[in-house]
C-alpha cells in the first residue's frame, strides 16, 4: 500500500488534506493524525474491521484499549453512560486538552477499541487540524499513537513513516506536536479520579478541581494485570539500551565505564550539565520541562544502532510535565542506576 503524505498547510491545502484524510478514515482505512500529545493512528472507532488495521500495523497486542478521540463535550458524553459529577468540572476545566477520561461505555464503539472492557477511554485533542478532522468525519475515531508498539512515540509526520510507511493509507502531516508525550489518563469510573498515566496534566491540576486524586498503586509496576491495560508493556525504547543514572553527579564516570568496555556511548542529557560531559553523541534536551518534554521522543529515536551502542541518560527535574517525561524514560531504561 502507499502510505499518503498530506500536508496540512496554508488555508487550502489544509482543507484539501482534511478532506482527503476525512474521505479514507470514512472508508475505513487508517490515517496517522496529528494532535498535540503525539500523532495518532485514526480508524473510525464504530467500525471493528478499521480498528482492527490499527492493531496489525502497530504489532499492537488486542488486549490494549485505544483512546476514543471526540471533537466535543456533547459527543464525549454520547458515548459514555453514568460519571460521577466532577467528571463535567474536569472536562470544563482540561478539555479540549492532552487528558483521556476512562468512563463506563455505553456501548457505540467496536468492542475491540475497549480491547472487551466495559469502559471506554475518551479525549478531546487541542489541535486544531485533529479537531477540524473530528468534525469534518462526524465520526469517534480511535487512535493510539502512530509508532510501532514499543518505539517511542511519533511527534512529526516523519517519525510516522520511518515507522508504518506502506501500512497505513496515509498520514495527514499538522508539522510537530507541541505537548510531545502522551495524555494523562484518568480513570473516572469511581468517587476519586485516579490517574493511570502520567501526563502534562499532572495529578496536582486534577486535585485542584476536584479536590481529591490518587495515583494508580501499580503505575510504576510493569508486571501485575493493570488498571490501565497498555502500561504493563515495555515502552517508548530507542533502538540501542538505554541506562538512567539516578545521581547526576555519576553521569561522567558511568559514561567513562560504558567507553572502557569498548562501548560508542549516546548521551540523554539537560543542559547546561549536558555541555560538560564527554561522549560519542550528545543530545541536549534543554533545560525547561516543556522544552524536553516536546523533544524527548525525537531525541530517543535519534540514537542509530550504527552510530552508538548504548545511551545514557541524565535524572530530570520531575516538576510539572517532567514526572510525565521521567515516567517515559523509565520505561524505556533497561538499567536504572
Ligand atoms: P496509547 O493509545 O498508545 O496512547 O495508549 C492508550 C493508553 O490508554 C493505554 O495505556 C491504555 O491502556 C489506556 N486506556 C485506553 N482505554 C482505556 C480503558 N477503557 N481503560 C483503561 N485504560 C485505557
Ligand atoms: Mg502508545
Amino acid at each position: 500500500m502507499e502510505t499518503k503524505h498530506l500536508i496540512a498547510k496554508g488555508k487550502t491545502g489544509k482543507k484539501q488534506a482534511i478532506n482527503e484524510a476525512a474521505a479514507l478514515l470514512a472508508k475505513g482505512e487508517i490515517v496517522a493524525i496529528p494532535t498535540e500529545t503525539v500523532y495518532g493512528l485514526g480508524a473510525n472507532a464504530r467500525d471493528e474491521a478499521a480498528v482492527d488495521k490499527i492493531f496489525k500495523a502497530k504489532g499492537r497486542p488486542n488486549d490494549n484499549p485505544l483512546i476514543v478521540h471526540v471533537a466535543s463535550k456533547e459527543q464525549l458524553f454520547s458515548l459514555v453512560r453514568s460519571f460521577p459529577t466532577y467528571v463535567t468540572k474536569l472536562i470544563d476545566s482540561f478539555s479540549p486538552g492532552p487528558i483521556t477520561y476512562v468512563l463506563e461505555s455505553s456501548g457505540k464503539v467496536a468492542s475491540n477499541v475497549t480491547a472487551g472492557l466495559s469502559t471506554v477511554g475518551l479525549r478531546i485533542p487541542n489541535n486544531e487540524i485533529a479537531l477540524m478532522l473530528l468534525e469534518q468525519t462526524n465520526l469517534p475515531i480511535a487512535a493510539p499513537s502512530a509508532n510501532i508498539s514499543g518505539k517511542p512515540s511519533p511527534t512529526t509526520a516523519q517519525h510516522v513513516l520511518e515507522d508504518l510507511d506502506g501500512k497505513i493509507a496515509a498520514v495527514l502531516d499538522g508539522g510537530p506536536a507541541n505537548v510531545g508525550v502522551e495524555s494523562t489518563v484518568v480513570d473516572c469510573t469511581e468517587e476519586t479520579p485516579v490517574i493511570l498515566r502520567l501526563g502534562k496534566i499532572t495529578a496536582n491540576d486534577i486535585k485542584q478541581v476536584v479536590g481529591k486524586v490518587k495515583l494508580a498503586t501499580n503505575i510504576k509496576e510493569s508486571t501485575q494485570t493493570p488498571k490501565s491495560p497498555g502500561m504493563k508493556y515495555k515502552h517508548y525504547a530507542p533502538e540501542v539500551p538505554l541506562i538512567l543514572v539516578q545521581e547526576n553527579n555519576k553521569l561522567q564516570e558511568i559514561i567513562d565505564e560504558e567507553v572502557q568496555k569498548g562501548y560508542r556511548v549516546g548521551v540523554l542529557a539537560s543542559s547546561p550539565n549536558g555541555t560538560e560531559l564527554r561522549a560519542d553523541q550528545i543530545i541536549i534536551l534543554g533545560n525547561d520541562e516543556e522544552e524536553m518534554a516536546a523533544k524527548l521522543y525525537h531525541a530517543l529515536r535519534s540514537f542509530k544502532q550504527n552510530e552508538v551502542d548504548i545511551v545514557v541518560c541524565e535524572s530530570f527535574s520531575r516538576k510539572g510535565v517532567g514526572k510525565a517525561v521521567m515516567d517515559r524514560i523509565e520505561r524505556a531504561a533497561n538499567r536504572i542506576i
